[in-house]
């Protein structure tokens, strides 16, 4: 059997487009992401790249409620929660280069062109826009030196914004004759009135497909219940397919399960058939199944349950309750629960609840609500709504030793609460909500100040990894183990190192600092004084990953236990 290393010599890369049909929200980024998984597990270097059709140039200046998480690589790139899903999957860190939209495709070709990199010729769209697309997605594998590349194209077929994208993925083929699969992500309604599973609609979405001089190698059927026999040999006749090639993939309870069925259904065989890929040229990743097999089974053990209130504002929109602009923070809740042997029970609390109605009605909720749950958890966030009322769910749980992890607005208004409350300094606050305030607990780091007076909003935050010093025998050195770590980061603001003094001396301590001591990244009050109580500037959630639980919501979980058991 030849090993890996002789294999990579003359390694050709392959590609694998994953395309969605029918509707959107089906989870093509799931299947994306669970394909990698079980393509890992026979020994292949998998790497994966997200295309977001839109027009902006990052997922940076897009609302949350509407569009989800913006999730943050760590080079500082401003990405799709997709990108969350691909990290944690595969357990890898991506860069910039995993990640475009239609805004940064025609950013790169007009700064070519600008630059003579097309030496004089006329530039246009087709093919100079999928030959970059094309050029970034070689880049991306060549970096990663894989053996597979993932590309997922958001949208769904028909749709115009994804033209480009889909000639690109043609063009590929042409490039790299029998190394380019295409894998369709539809959906099967099976309306209960009609009582019967409908490919139809599938089978629309492969001619549409068709016009785009594309086919599918498989079809991952999405649907509410598993396709049977039947629906499988009906789209295979009536796309032109081995039914081998329709994959069964209903809804199931954990989005971690989906690369098993993957490998009942035989995705993986299929998949690497496809691309003459011979299983006999790689070695199973035995280590990486039964890691996977081990969290898997651990995530289902857990008997008795804790649980968590995220007091953030992005919830209940109309009738709905939208909590993927929490992904990541639900997700590292998940990971670190299942760590400690416990299934996670998560309330979304609206913090908007715990303030006057705006004709000063009485709050909705009561501070003390928050007696019930075991651990409350303050997440990032931007502007003024619900910021009081933030502040109000932070003083119960200091008050009342209730277990606190506060995320960058959660770290930024502990310390607020901490200088109204305690410090005694009433009219506390951050630039955020009075730029003109003389006691800003939170202020603007200076460079963005510059860049918030410009206008200059796109990917201008401090945005990605940073080191961080721990201060020894704090609690943080304590949870980490280490003296420095490195965090990713999303926000224009910081504690005011103006002061920081006042607030240690009231005992409020800074347990990690930037490098050059200037910028306060954790805050903690002694154990002493409260069971747990922690807030960071950076974002811990967009680091936990499956395999690699994140150590602060590791011990935020494991308090919350213990507070249970009370
Ligand atoms: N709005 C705050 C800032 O910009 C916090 C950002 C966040 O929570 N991601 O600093």
């Amino acid at each position: 059997m030849a090993t890996k290393k002789q294999v990579k010599k003359n390694k050709t890369t392959k590609y694998i487009f994953v395309v969605g049909g029918v509707m959107s929200g089906v989870g093509k980024g799931v299947a994306s992401s669970s394909l990698g998984k079980v393509l890992q597990f026979h020994g292949l270097n998998v790497s994966a790249i997200k295309i977001d059709p839109y027009v902006n140039v990052d997922a940076g200046t897009m609302n949350p409620t509407e569009h989800g998480e913006v999730f943050v690589l760590d080079d500082g790139y401003e990405t799709d929660q997709d990108m969350g899903n691909y990290e944690r999957f595969l357990n890898k860190s991506l860069t910039r280069d995993s990640y475009m939209t239609t805004g940064s495709v025609y950013q790169k070709v007009i700064a070519d062109e600008r630059s003579m990199k097309y030496k004089g010729k006329c530039v246009d769209v087709v093919p100079h826009v999928p030959l970059s697309i094309i050029d970034q997605i070689e880049r991306a594998g060549r970096l990663e030196n894989a053996d597979v590349v993932i590309t997922e194209i958001g949208g769904t077929l028909g749709e115009y914004q994804n033209i480009l994208f889909l000639e690109a993925a043609r063009m590929m083929k042409v490039r790299h004759p029998g190394d380019v699969s295409f894998i369709l992500v539809s959906y099967l309604p099976a309306p209960q009135k009609i009582g019967e599973m409908k490919t139809k609609p599938t089978q629309y979405a492969v001619r549409t497909m068709s016009q785009s001089g594309l086919l599918p190698d498989i079809i991952i059927g999405r649907s509410e219940i598993a396709m049977d026999a039947k629906r499988k040999e009906k789209i295979a006749f009536s796309c032109s397919m081995d039914a081998r090639d329709v994959i069964s993939a209903p809804d199931i309870d954990s989005i971690y399960d989906v690369p098993e069925n993957f490998m009942k259904e035989g995705l993986d065989t299929r998949v690497m058939e496809k691309l003459n890929i011979k299983k006999s040229s790689y070695k199973t990743n035995t280590v990486a199944v039964k890691e996977w097999t081990n969290f898997v089974k651990k995530s289902k053990n857990g008997k008795k349950e804790v649980s968590i209130a995220v007091v953030g504002k992005y919830f209940d929109t109309g009738d709905f309750v939208l909590s993927d602009a929490y992904l990541s923070v639900i997700e590292a809740i998940k990971y670190s629960a299942y760590h400690n042997n416990v299934k996670p029970n998560i309330t979304w609390v609206n913090s908007k609840h715990f303030e006057d109605g705006p004709k000063g009605e009485k709050p909705q909720l009561k501070p003390a609500y928050l007696k019930q749950f075991d651990g409350v958890l303050v997440p990032g966030g931007f502007g003024s709504t619900g910021i009081e009322g933030k502040i109000r769910a932070i003083k119960y749980v200091r008050e009342n030793n209730i277990p606190y992890f506060g995320i960058c607005y959660g770290m930024q208004l502990a310390a607020i609460e901490f200088a109204r409350n305690v410090v005694g300094i009433q009219d506390a606050t951050t630039y955020e909500l009075d730029s003109q305030s003389k006691k800003q607990i939170v202020t603007i780091l200076p460079d963005q100040l510059e860049k918030m007076k410009s206008g200059d909003y796109g990917g201008s935050m401090r945005l990605g990894a940073y080191t961080a010093e721990l201060e020894k025998g704090s609690l943080a050195a304590k949870i980490y183990g280490k003296p420095t770590i490195s965090e990713r980061h999303r926000h224009r603001y910081e504690i005011n190192p103006d002061f920081a003094d006042t607030l240690t001396e009231h005992g409020l301590r800074i347990s990690g600092v930037s490098p050059d001591g200037r910028l306060p990244e954790i805050i903690e009050l002694d154990s002493k004084t409260h069971p747990f109580f922690v807030a960071v500037q950076f974002h811990p959630e967009l680091q936990a990953r499956p395999l690699d639980p994140h150590p602060v919501f590791s011990a935020f979980i494991k308090a919350s236990v213990k507070n249970s058991k009370k």
